[in-house]
């Protein structure tokens, strides 16, 4: 039985290709691509000719019967995405499970990962993280998700697509507060690189003031809810309550 090769693939930047991922993308029998057109430039690039299977989220578990065959007659395939670690807010998903399912070997070929690449240098806590994907589209949906969020301690980690994201950072500030801590890092890993980082309303009114600001793809990033000093607190008020009773027992 072949195995099925879950290749992560450049956020931007070519050279973030693994030599790993690109030996499997050359040894491969065939290439499961979310777009293949998007593939080939990533194949050219490597000088790599290789057949290729489109599996989109719309296709995913209609063609996945192909990629199946292919591995049950005992040839390997490489799932890739567009950008990034296959299956993190890509398609994926439903033939990693069913090839699970079956028995057949799943392999990770790990590498670049957007929201991954944004917290390592974001300066956010990172011991305890939630990511949430995309938010959204409509503005009612998005404030349901972040108010249901309002309480959470670990850092919020979101995807979102440059003609949203003013709305969505307005969103945070009306949520969460203009003074919440948001960190946003854009267009990764390429050429115009940027982090916007600072109190919430701070964070949109230099996006608003950047003509580039609106351009180019987007990890979101909140930090959690300081349960610490509600803790903190309510610990003070408990030794001031004990000093007292202690105090009122002295001779
Ligand atoms: N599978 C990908 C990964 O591992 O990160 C994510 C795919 S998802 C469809 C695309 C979203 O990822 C974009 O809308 C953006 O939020 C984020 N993203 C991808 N590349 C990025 C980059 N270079 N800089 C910032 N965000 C990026």
């Amino acid at each position: 039985r072949g195995t099925l090769y879950i290749v992560a693939t450049p956020i931007g930047n070519l050279d973030d290709l693994s030599p790993r991922a690109a030996r499997i993308l050359s040894t491969v029998s065939v290439i499961a691509a979310e777009d293949t057109r998007h593939t080939t430039r990533l194949l050219q690039h490597l000088g790599v000719q290789k057949r290729m299977v489109a599996l989109h989220d719309h296709n995913e578990r209609a063609r996945m019967g192909v990629v199946l065959e292919e591995l049950e007659a005992g040839n390997s395939v490489a799932l890739v995405s567009d950008a990034g670690t296959p299956l993190i807010s890509d398609p994926g998903y439903v033939l990693v499970r069913e090839a699970r399912n079956r028995n057949l070997p799943v392999s990770p070929i790990p590498g670049a990962c957007a929201f991954i690449a944004a917290l390592s240098a974001a300066g956010l806590p990172t011991d305890r993280f939630l990511f949430a994907g995309f938010l959204p589209a409509k503005r009612s949906g998005r404030k349901g998700i972040l108010e249901g969020l309002q309480d959470e301690s670990a850092t919020l980690v979101f995807y979102e697509s440059p003609h949203r994201i003013l709305d969505t950072v307005q969103d945070l500030v009306d949520v969460f507060g203009g003074q919440r801590e948001v960190v946003l890092g854009r267009e990764l890993t390429k050429a115009f690189e940027t982090f916007y980082s600072g109190e919430a309303k701070e964070v949109l009114g230099a996006l608003q003031a950047d003509p580039h600001g609106t351009r180019g793809e987007f990890v979101v990033m909140v930090r959690g809810a300081d349960s610490q000093s509600g803790d903190d607190e309510a610990g003070a008020i408990e030794v001031d309550r004990l000093i007292s009773a202690l105090v009122g027992e002295l001779p």
